[in-house]
């Protein structure tokens, strides 16, 4: 089976709310959508632009542009692919997850199963949290009631810049919401090494189930040391990029648990690899998210569906935007639930496709 054709639509969709985090703070969410084809069968991957990767829209055009030619008449091995396309590119992660969540998209349509089906997987509900950017303490409470209103069962805290506000916020979530709802925090590297082990003991008698990446990602010693000395388990992200950095805070025991992100470690290929490494080390995952779109949080709930090391799944920037260009994956009871459909489970509205097409030249 040959690989025809390969497109890419940059897309900007509005954000429904601002979002702060500790790092900065963004309204319009944009997005590339790849498409690949075979013969009639159409698969859709989607990149996003970040300042964790250093890519953006441009950028990932770009790459895309660049491979277009040796895509396009290349063999479905998806793996194969990969390989090539990592090895040359590796400044591009999300570009690539772009193209390789696409061709899964694309294999599963042509094979007639869902993606997680080609892998052994079975499918029910992923329980997905629900992300409270940083904001005052009124507006936190405000937020967290409202999620768990709408049916979420697990609220992502994210702190930061004011030690002792971020107590005090995650104090106040968690006596509105009671004991039932899963907390968790993301620090996004704000703290030093004692700030973030006084943080984790006062979260632990807030029930917290983990707090991810408190220190800056440069710092593995101390990540390490806020690791040995918490009261909660420590999951590193910005420092986790791909199985290679798996391999590392897995071996030197640098963190409890690890956030994979399909756009830092290149898509499901690179997920994959990752969980191989997870599996050696018996260490324990969440799969996150980077604004990114259906077609990337489809594939992140396709890869949970694959795998027991995935424990928790943050999959919720697709929650954040004022529309949806595609349609087939549903938030039910607290949880994600794939459509049944082949792929990704998931089906393009062409006039949304249309509508928040963005002008771009150079534009493959
Ligand atoms: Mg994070």
């Amino acid at each position: 089976m040959k690989i025809d054709r390969l497109r890419a639509y940059p897309i900007a969709i509005d954000r429904s709310e601002v979002f702060k985090i500790a790092t900065g703070s963004s309204l319009t969410a944009e997005n590339v959508y790849v498409k690949v084809e075979s013969g009639d069968i159409s698969g859709w991957g989607n990149s996003s632009p970040n300042s964790v990767t250093e890519e953006t829209t441009e950028s990932i055009l770009k790459m895309l542009r660049g491979v277009q030619n040796e895509i396009q008449g290349a063999d479905l091995e998806i793996e194969e692919r990969w390989d090539e396309l990592s090895r040359r590119h590796p400044h591009d992660p999300s570009a690539l997850a772009g193209i390789d969540i696409g061709l899964y998209d694309l294999q599963g349509k042509i094979e007639g199963k869902q993606v997680f089906e080609i892998y052994g997987g079975k499918n029910r509900g992923v329980v997905t949290d629900r992300t409270i950017g940083i904001m005052p303490l009124s507006d936190t409470v405000e937020h967290a009631r409202e999620y768990v209103d709408k049916g979420f069962t697990a609220l992502k805290i994210k702190i930061g810049l004011d030690l002792l506000e971020d107590i005090k916020r995650v104090a106040a979530v968690r006596e509105e919401v009671g004991g039932d709802i899963r907390i968790w925090v993301d620090a996004n590297q704000g703290y030093s090494v004692e700030e973030s082990i006084t943080l984790c003991h006062k979260l632990a008698d807030l029930d917290v189930a983990f707090v991810e990446q408190p220190v800056k990602e440069e710092d593995l010693e101390g990540l390490k040391k806020v690791t040995e000395e918490s009261s909660i388990p420590v999951m590193a992200d910005e420092v986790m990029k791909d199985h290679e950095t798996a391999e590392k805070i897995c071996s030197q025991e640098i963190a409890d648990m690890v956030n994979i992100k399909l756009m830092k470690c290149g898509g499901l290929t690179g997920a994959w690899k990752i969980v191989d490494v997870l599996e050696e080390y018996g260490v324990d995952a969440m799969v996150g998210c980077m604004g990114e779109d259906v077609p990337a949080i489809a594939a992140g709930v396709n890869l949970c569906l694959t795998t027991d090391r995935i424990k928790y799944a943050d999959l919720d920037s697709h929650f954040m935007l004022s529309d949806m260009v595609f349609e087939g994956l549903e938030f039910r009871d607290g949880k994600l639930w794939l459509s049944g459909k082949t792929g990704l489970g998931i089906k393009v509205m062409e006039d949304k496709l249309e509508r928040y097409h963005m002008d771009l030249e150079g534009v493959v």
